[in-house]
């Protein structure tokens, strides 16, 4: 069995809006590349900040450009429309758990992925309210990353904790620490295993200037020894995305000695083995 949950039924533009992507025949379309790959769990986890609710959370300008559309009419199409998954890419944002919570508490996820996009009101991956040439340093940036994904699988919000070494994202094109990385690892491993959250393997790292798998080899061993579940996801904003380059996926987590993959539905995980 492959899962790919953490899929989007769109790219990120604004013209890919709700009433062209929110259909059955985009759905059907997701359905059948995934079939393709062996995929038979599939799930969509669409950005939170696009629905006008997200503006409940927080209020910063990036989501006040994207935030249009209605949450109950996404969940009402996957539910009564689709045969998928229904889930949600839900960013944690320090300070503003208890609104997050009452937005996720209110609907019924077969899970939730939790991802650190932010650093206070600065990116880590767009470069719009970019963090970096900011002056901050990359230590101070990984430290910071690292620790607020550690906070985001304690808040006990998530199922998933997304592309946990999202902070890579830019590869050499932004400066790296020149620590050994598993420092910075560290905390968020220790509130994986705490929380007794999954943590994703992502292959969309390979399609971004770092050209590598979210985690890291060094840092996926560490989330093994520590014992937490994984769950396999492509990140695909496309149909042809699904699935991308499982092998590779399928491969390290074999070498490392990965059988089981973690599947969801509403909310209560249960272990499959990997075929
Ligand atoms: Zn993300
Ligand atoms: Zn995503």
């Amino acid at each position: 069995m492959l899962t790919d949950y953490h899929v989007h039924l769109r790219p990120d533009e604004r013209e890919a809006t709700a009433a062209t992507h929110f259909t059955a025949g985009n759905a059907e379309r997701y359905r059948a590349c995934a079939e393709e790959h062996g995929i038979t769990e599939l799930g969509v986890a669409e950005h939170v900040y696009r629905f006008a609710a997200a503006l409940e959370v927080w209020e910063h300008p990036f989501w006040r450009q994207w935030a249009r559309d209605d949450l109950d009419e996404y969940c009402g199409f996957v539910r009564e429309d689709t045969d998928l998954r229904l889930g949600i890419e839900a960013d944690f944002v320090p300070g503003r758990e208890d609104r997050m919570r009452s937005l996720l508490e209110a609907r019924e996820w077969d899970y939730v992925v939790g991802s650190v996009h932010f650093l206070r009101d600065r990116s880590i991956d767009t470069e719009d309210y970019s963090i970096w040439g900011t002056g901050e340093s990359p230590e101070r940036i990984w430290r910071r990353y690292f620790e607020t994904v550690a906070e985001s699988a304690l808040s006990g919000m998530y199922d998933v904790i997304a592309h946990p070494d999202l902070v890579k994202v830019w590869g050499d094109k932004a400066p790296r620490p020149d620590k050994d990385l598993r420092y910075f690892y560290e905390p968020a491993v220790e509130a994986f295993a705490e929380a007794g959250v999954t943590v994703e393997v992502s292959t969309a790292g390979l399609r971004k200037p770092v050209g590598e798998i979210y985690p890291a080899r060094p840092y996926l061993e560490m989330v093994l020894d520590a014992g937490c579940p994984i769950a396999l996801s492509s990140d695909a904003h496309v149909p042809e995305q699904l699935g991308f380059r499982y092998d590779d996926a399928v491969g390290l987590l074999e070498e490392l000695g990965v059988k089981e993959l973690a599947v969801f539905e509403r909310r209560q995980r249960r272990m499959e083995p990997i075929g």
